[in-house]
């Protein structure tokens, strides 16, 4: 039998199918006996995985769940959801970690590449061989990358030179290759173009300071007078809309994972709750404390009901951007609830790392703003309720 998870409220895990269920324990299992026991640490210290924790998540197969070269198995959106749910559950670096690598990465090469580039990268990403990074931000242009991004591809016989800079990039200073989006310098349309992160011109450096995410490195990178041959731009990225469509499918599994570290704050909070003695009693016994988790739980539950059916829309290929927009927007809000209810149900003990709420309302943050803000995503679903676009 499969062991539910308790704030799975609904049971909505029962409905994956044995083989997805096999999966999700197993790699539940590695979770907790290789990323849970170290997570705090090295969050603390501003420290990455180590390469167990890649290794071991390429050989469970969770890299290449969602692309046909790579999957170990058929497997649905909903499943690859829960996977994002799992990892957050545990640590939100490490679902960020599968989400740049699988979702981004991966998925760039995989939405706009041709046979050719899936079959040459695909593989080698999946299976850990290569780190990769997706670099479409930059210091002046977030929200508006749409129409903002300064960096600029230029044409140079059956080569491409790339001139710019990215900020925010995922592993895009300690990784292999990286995604980069750049400006066609003649016809003015985003191309994506795949660039080892060795080429000469590339520099990153991390970002530091960071309070939230703290295992994962971010990355300022410059690019100047980068060289990037004709067969590393994505052969199916003519334009933004391109983008845009690989952020539709990571945005989702974003919703995914908001829930996920929603319920690492959750578990924490119900454990504590149930041990701490305050008025002579356990402190999960007082109405107020049981109503901070009755409403955290009810958070999780309509959270978890949404992402699973806007997972089901991209199955049956009825899943718009505002989709994964309302998605997003919502479960990452309720997020920010949750974590903070949970935590302050801990008291004091709440924003110390070792009793379980405070990576996770630390985390929730980047969470919140990364993969579209609250704003963008409100605007996008704002655009398909009225038919105009207040962004542009
Ligand atoms: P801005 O666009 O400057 O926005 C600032 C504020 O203004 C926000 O609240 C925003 O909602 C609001 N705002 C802007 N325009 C409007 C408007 N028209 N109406 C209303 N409000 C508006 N990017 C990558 O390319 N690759 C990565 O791997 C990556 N990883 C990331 C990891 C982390 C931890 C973080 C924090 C970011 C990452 N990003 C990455 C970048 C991320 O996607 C951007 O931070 C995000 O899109 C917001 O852009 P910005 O930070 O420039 O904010």
């Amino acid at each position: 039998t499969f062991p539910t998870l308790d704030s799975d409220f609904y049971g909505f895990e029962s409905r994956l199918r044995p083989e997805e269920l096999d999966k999700l324990v197993a790699l539940r299992e590695f979770l907790e006996s290789t990323v849970r026991p170290v997570a705090n640490a090295l969050w603390e210290r501003g420290e990455m995985f180590g390469p167990e924790v890649h290794r071991g998540l390429a050989d469970l197969g969770i890299y290449g769940l969602a692309w046909e070269e790579t999957r170990p198995f058929e497997n649905s959106a909903v499943f690859r959801g829960w996977v994002a749910l799992e990892l957050a559950r545990v640590d939100a670096s490490a679902a960020t970690l599968v989400g740049v690598q699988n979702g981004l990465a991966m998925g760039a090469i995989a939405q706009c590449g041709s046979a050719e580039q899936r079959a040459e990268w695909l593989p080698r990403l999946a299976s850990a061989e290569l780190m990769g990074a997706f670099g479409l931000t930059e210091p002046l242009s977030g929200s508006d990358s749409a129409q903002g991004l300064r960096t600029v591809a230029r044409r140079d016989g059956d080569s491409w030179v790339l001139n710019g800079s990215k900020r925010w990039i995922g592993n895009g200073s300690i990784g292999d290759i990286t995604v980069i989006w750049a400006k066609d310098a003649e016809d003015g349309q985003v191309k994506g173009f795949i660039v080892p992160q060795d080429a000469p011109g590339y520099n990153a450096t991390a970002i530091p300071g960071k309070g939230s995410l703290r295992i994962i490195q971010n990355a300022d990178i410059t690019l100047t007078d980068v060289v990037v041959p004709e067969a590393n731009r994505l052969q199916n990225a003519n334009s933004f809309r391109d983008t845009a469509a690989v952020l539709r499918l990571t945005r989702a599994e974003v919703a995914w994972a908001a829930v996920g570290n929603s319920i690492q704050a959750y578990e924490a909070a119900v454990a504590y709750t149930k041990e701490r003695i305050q008025f002579g009693k356990p402190i999960a016994s007082h109405q107020l404390v049981q109503e901070l988790l009755a409403k955290s739980l009810g958070n999780i539950t309509s959270s978890i009901a949404l992402v699973t059916r806007v997972s089901e829309m991209l199955d049956e290929g009825t899943q718009g951007d505002q989709h994964s927009a309302l998605a997003k927007e919502f479960t990452t809000s309720r997020m920010r609830e949750t974590v903070a209810w949970c935590r302050e149900a801990l008291g004091g003990n709440g924003i110390v790392l070792d009793y379980g709420a405070m990576r996770a309302f630390a985390d929730a943050e980047a969470l919140y703003s990364y993969e579209g803000t609250r704003e963008m995503n409100t605007l996008i679903v704002g655009r398909a309720i009225t038919g105009k676009a207040a962004f542009v």
